[in-house]
């Protein structure tokens, strides 16, 4: 039994490198088209206010990450208009490679439930979700993913149905202040 997951892009942007985020480009088809892993539909009003108002939360929680030093990344777990998950990047704190702000929002959901099935709810992501996320996305049967900033190392191997264009920018800023502020500690301290 398969459990097809609905994919829809808020945004686009390139990770660049392995590690670090580098390069923001513009909404285009051209870029879609040549250069993405998924490409990015011309009408972008398959979003409903509510999604807006729901990746913004998701974007709050990438501050919030970024605040405490963690790579900004936010999700949010909705079922039924309510949320019933969140979290954010928290991979440095708990020193664990699996602290992705979607696993964490995950098991926030499922606590809440008291039920690791999640059908019919939709998952929030700031930033495309990576292949563990995807896996754990689709284990517990979320029905609907919506992110933000595109990772083009991602998941080329899905096949899903895609929608996009919102909040770009803002995601953009949170993740370039970011590592703005990476390098300007690092300069500053000495370090390269
Ligand atoms: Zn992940």
């Amino acid at each position: 039994m398969t459990f097809p997951v609905k994919f829809s892009i808020f945004a686009r942007h390139l990770w660049g490198g392995s590690s670090i985020w580098l390069e923001h480009r513009p909404v285009t088809s051209e870029v879609a088209s040549s250069s993405l892993v998924h490409p990015v539909p011309k009408d972008a009003k398959m979003f409903s206010q509510e999604d807006h108002e729901w990746m913004s939360k998701a974007l709050e929680y990438a501050e919030a990450a970024a605040a405490n030093g963690e790579v900004p990344i936010g999700a949010v777990i909705v079922l039924s208009g309510k949320q019933i998950g969140c979290g954010q990047n928290r991979m440095e704190e708990l020193h664990s490679a699996t602290a992705h702000a979607e696993m964490l929002a995950i098991s926030e959901a499922g606590n809440n439930l008291k039920n690791w099935r999640l059908d019919g709810a939709t998952i929030y992501v700031s930033l495309e979700p990576c292949q563990m996320c995807l896996n754990a996305i689709k284990n517990c049967r979320i029905s609907r993913v919506v992110f933000a900033a595109s990772d083009t190392r991602g998941f080329a191997a899905i096949n899903p149905s895609i929608s996009g264009g919102l909040l770009e920018k803002e995601s953009a800023e949170i993740l370039q202040k970011f590592f703005r502020n990476v390098r300007r500690v690092k300069g500053d301290s000495g370090l390269k």
